[in-house]
């Protein structure tokens, strides 16, 4: 026999089966339980409180941090059949009296409210008056005061229990080392709380990192794979956004800039336009994204590094939650462990912080620098291990060759070492290929003995050395003094011949081929009917200008794809599709089928 969440999940969201933990949290806060529930981006976990909120009276509470995502799940939900509706200060004074209303009839099978609306006493002398099914606690980590989200209004959080006792409360979050998790636990006091982990993989994104060299041109070419897809550029600075958005545009891409420093009304213009119109690429500093659950975004590409592994995976996570095949790109180079090193350093905050910030931050250069299948570490962080290679990231697609480099390894740190400990990797560089520059003349470098010992390789490959030095901690960066380059302990050993040194050789030019057919997430249905694939994305795109919602609320491309492929002729057989619920099958089932119909 069905269950009643298994029944809701069909009927109501159209989906067959429950994915990773979603059954598990949702029989939990069924049975009036609390749970922490850990899910990757896109790995669903709306629907783990969005179902128990359906099948238990009362209404539940969502806390949400962005006022511009709740209006999403809202109009997802209504476009479900669902009652629900938000409260937050975008709200007028009479569409805030209509919500409360409804909520006092028992209209509501779910509120929204935003983290600082619900700490005030009004709102919780409102709720107290109504029966609460069910609070779930959406992007928990921002509770976390070391995590990259913190918001104090979460912190008021910890009274949630006490407000509503024996109201059974869900935290959901994608970003989940032990350390966070403790951190939520203890800060939301969720001492009887299970935790759910769902698989972190992402198996449809494809991870790849190369040394910077010329960024913009790298990107050039990365994106020439991608015209008229959705994607994300990220980079460290308002200003770099901005350059680089007016350069796309050039290009003749649609590109948008997207940071703290532009109007509230541009921010929300441009990131409209990404979620409403194809083919739109947002060029953003880490401001963008979070609460953005578009899910046919194709790519996101880091033009800077971001501050950790986990900013990392949070980041990309944001491409292909559709699970269609995805990119996730990035160019790195040592300038940016610098500036990243010092911003940390400059920063305000205690030493504690400071240390555990560059301990990140090498995590993350280390992760970089790998030269086998970058998904098993990049899971293992997560504590998850994976059984066999990945097969879909660079080194597994390419595998980088090794050589030995224990002799460069050698004139690298004597360059390093004659010259003081005082350069950064540029000057150390030029003296390795001895190249007579001012500062080699000021500094009278010409007349050391590593002068130039080094010119039988290419100076990318110098810096490719020093990078990989750096990771493996026989060289440090010191960002208190401009990203000099100074030895450690290790350095000695390997000096004097006591460590044998593996080193990648990078490749000269680094070329991503397009991928085909086959992917490790599984066959992609390919679009052999161009003129029916765009007939749907037609009547997609219109009814969702005549319901004022972006298009992937009417249907994900994976639906349309499926339509494509299974050209289902009857009310019955759209509804073996994944996607198409019983709302949405009135709705828009009769639409659909004559387009299918009327391609024969
Ligand atoms: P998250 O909040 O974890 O990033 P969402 O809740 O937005 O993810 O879900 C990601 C996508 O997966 C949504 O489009 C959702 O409708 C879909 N989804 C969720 N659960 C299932 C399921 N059991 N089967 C198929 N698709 C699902
Ligand atoms: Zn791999």
């Amino acid at each position: 026999m069905t269950s009643p969440a298994r029944q809701t999940l069909q009927e109501v969201f159209g989906y067959d089966e429950f994915r990773g933990q979603q059954q598990t949290a949702i029989e939990r806060a069924l049975a009036g339980r609390d749970s922490l529930v850990l899910m990757p981006t896109g790995g669903g976990k709306s629907v783990c409180y969005q179902v128990p909120a359906l099948l238990r009276d009362g209404t539940a509470l969502v806390v949400s941090p962005l006022i511009a995502l709740m209006q999403d799940q809202v109009s997802a939900l209504h476009e479900l059949g669902v009652p629900a509706a938000f409260l937050n200060s975008s709200l007028s004074r009479e569409d805030q009296d209509a919500v409360i209303g409804d909520l006092r009839r028992g209209e509501l099978k779910l509120l929204y409210v935003a983290p600082e609306r619900l700490v005030q006493p009004g709102t919780r002398a409102l709720l107290s008056q109504v029966p609460i099914s069910l609070v779930a606690i959406d992007e928990a980590h921002c509770v976390s005061q070391w995590g990259h989200d913190f918001r104090q209004d979460y912190l008021g959080l910890a009274g949630l229990a006490e407000w509503f006792p024996g109201v059974p409360r869900m935290a959901l979050t994608a970003t989940a080392t032990a350390l966070t998790r403790a951190e939520i636990i203890e800060r939301l006091a969720l001492t009887d709380a299970r935790t759910l982990v769902s698989g972190f993989d992402r198996p449809n994104i494809r991870y790849q990192v190369q040394a910077k060299t010329d960024g913009r041109s790298q990107l050039g070419r990365f994106l020439n794979q991608h015209r008229d897809e959705a994607g994300i550029v990220y980079c460290l600075s308002r200003k770099k956004t901005e350059s680089t958005a007016q350069w796309l545009e050039a290009e003749g891409y649609t590109a948008l800039p997207y940071h703290a420093g532009l109007s509230a009304e541009k921010r929300a213009e441009h990131q409209r336009r990404f979620l409403n119109e194809d083919g739109v690429i947002i060029v953003a500093t880490i401001a963008f994204g979070m609460g953005i659950d578009k899910p046919d975004v194709r790519f996101v590409a880091h033009l800077d590094l971001p501050k950790s592994l986990e900013a990392y995976y949070q980041e990309t996570g944001r491409a292909g939650r559709d699970g269609l095949p995805a990119e996730a790109w990035m160019v790195y180079g040592l300038q940016d462990v610098v500036r990243l090193r010092q911003m940390a350093d400059e920063s305000t905050a205690g030493e504690e912080y400071k240390r555990h910030e560059r301990q990140k931050l090498d995590t993350l250069l280390g992760w970089c620098e790998v030269t086998h299948c970058r998904r098993r570490p990049l899971l293992a962080y997560f504590g998850e291990e994976l059984a066999a290679d990945c097969g879909n990231c660079d080194n597994c697609l390419q595998p980088p060759a090794t050589r030995d480099g224990t002799e460069d390894a050698q004139k690298l740190l004597s360059a390093v070492y004659r010259t003081g400990q005082m350069f950064g990797a540029a000057h150390v560089v030029d003296v390795l290929l001895g190249k007579d520059t001012d500062k080699v003349q000021q500094h009278s470098h010409g007349q050391l003995t590593v002068f130039g010992i080094g010119a039988d390789r290419a100076a990318q490959a110098w810096r490719s050395a020093i990078r990989q030095l750096v990771v493996q901690g026989c060289l440090r960066v010191d960002a208190e003094r401009f990203g000099a380059l100074v030895l450690t302990e290790a350095s000695r050993s390997v000096l004097r011949g006591e460590q044998k040194l593996e080193l990648r050789e990078d490749p000269v030019v680094t070329r991503t081929r397009r991928r085909k057919g086959k992917s490790s997430a599984g066959e992609e249905v390919a679009i052999t009917d161009i003129k029916l694939w765009n007939a749907l994305r037609d009547c997609r795109q219109r009814l969702a200008a005549e319901h004022s919602v972006p298009p992937y609320v009417i249907f994900h491309d994976s639906t349309l794809r499926q339509m494509l492929s299974d050209r289902p002729d009857s009310a019955d057989a759209l509804l073996e599709i994944s996607g198409v619920g019983q709302a949405k099958l009135q709705r828009y089932g009769d639409e659909f089928l004559t387009v299918i119909r009327q391609a024969g």
